[in-house]
């Protein structure tokens, strides 16, 4: 069953008892049961719920594999892998520039709890292989990453990694399952922020942990019950009817991500376009080669002022500005004072997050409108820069954008 016939038919059964075509939606805490300690399989809804455990499967199926575990938020699912792997002394090894939120949940409280945090270039082989000490538990793995959209290699740092015993884990929120399978790849964990394409539609926050190995699997099915940060069953829906319609609107994402690529990479007001799909992108041949997709992600240096590219962000007809991604309607975002705004300036020069960087989430909407809605604030900058090399009084323009 290829992956869009699957998102539709696997465990997608009707309810037995009426024969809904779609999932019911089990808005219940706890289950009626049949004598004291005997339950028809459900007890409590922290526990477990049918409308969650069905979301689970469908998630697992769409890995490849046949354990899940859907958590409150993305953060929520990383922070039962911490706790499942992590004690005092052991290390993990992250990407330099690993999502915020997960940098701020290990830096701020994990490493105060005595847990070795070693970022690790993992372009970089030999640095890999130095950090990869005997104390480490965790390798963990993003690609594409946020918001550079840098590459890693999944394979060779899962190599290595296995080597000294390490797990693996892969945050695939980016490249989701349409485009990246990690376990094939050699990853013994995923995290996913749900959040974002998966749900799909700006409506839920919620993330999910999957496993093959029902050992590895195990401590986090305990800790989704015993630290109990679970999604309802009505979020748990919404994901099941986002899910759906993935493939077409994923394939769309990165459609429209490649357009705006393709239309900004020469425009004058455009220093830089980081989308893994531009031949000259780094990390473009090991993108081929381990994903079937580049992502639906643009990010782009402009050109311009501070206060410019904070008028070219809050002035788009299409692209809300907003936080997070992945969602069915575009967004934009400057991460130096948004997503990334808790990570020192300086540490944000040394990660290439400059003022100028811009973070695009196209949406599923028309790929023409959104390129000519860029394209138009870009213009509308350059001519500034023009005005500017012309010898024309541009603060009046520049301070009332
Ligand atoms: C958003 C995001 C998270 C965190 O997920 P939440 O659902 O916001 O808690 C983790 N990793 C990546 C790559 C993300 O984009």
């Amino acid at each position: 069953m290829k992956l869009a016939t699957q998102t539709i038919h696997f465990a997608q059964e009707s309810e037995s008892e009426t024969g809904a075509v779609t999932a019911p939606i089990f808005q219940t805490s706890t289950f009626q049961q049949i004598a004291p300690g005997r339950s028809r399989g459900y007890d409590y809804a922290r526990t477990n719920n049918p409308t969650r455990a069905r979301l689970e499967t469908v998630l697992a199926g769409l890995e490849g594999v046949e354990h899940a575990a859907v958590f409150a938020s993305g953060l929520a699912a990383e922070n039962a892998i911490f706790q499942a792997y992590l004690s005092p002394g052991d290390r993990i090894i992250v990407p330099p520039d690993v999502y915020g939120g997960t940098h701020r949940l290990l830096y701020q409280s994990w490493r105060t709890k005595g847990i070795d945090i070693v970022a690790v270039d993992y372009e970089n082989a030999v640095s890999l292989s130095a950090a990869l000490t005997t104390n480490t538990r965790l390798v963990w793995l993003e690609s594409p990453t946020n918001p550079r959209l840098l590459i890693y290699d999944i394979a060779a740092v899962s190599a290595a990694a296995h080597a000294v015993g390490a797990l693996v884990v892969v945050d695939n929120t980016f490249a989701t399952p349409v485009f990246q399978q990690p376990f094939q790849l050699g990853a013994d964990i995923v995290v996913h922020s749900v959040t974002k394409y998966l749900a799909g539609h700006s409506d839920v926050i919620q993330g999910a942990v999957l496993a093959k190995d029902a050992a590895v699997f195990q401590p986090i099915k305990f800790l989704q019950n015993a630290g109990g940060a679970v999604p309802g069953p009505f979020d748990c829906w919404l994901t099941l009817r986002g899910l759906k319609t993935l493939e077409v609107r994923v394939l769309r994402h990165a459609e429209n991500a490649r357009r705006i690529a393709e239309a900004l990479v020469d425009h004058p007001a455009v220093s830089r376009v980081f989308f893994p799909g531009l031949a000259d992108h780094p990390g473009h041949e090991i993108a081929r080669r381990q994903a079937t997709g580049f992502g639906g992600i643009v990010s782009i240096e402009i050109d311009a002022p501070l206060e410019a590219v904070q008028s070219f962000v809050s002035n788009r007809r299409y692209f809300m500005l907003a936080e997070s991604l992945g969602g069915v309607k575009s967004l934009i975002c400057h991460p130096a004072t948004m997503t990334h705004a808790a990570i020192p300036a300086a540490d944000r020069t040394r990660l290439g997050l400059s003022d100028r960087l811009v973070r695009i989430s196209p949406g599923i909407e028309d790929g023409s409108d959104l390129v000519s809605d860029l394209v138009e604030g870009l213009n509308a900058l350059s001519a500034i820069r023009e005005g500017e090399s012309n010898g024309a009084s541009v603060g009046a323009m520049a301070s009332g954008g």
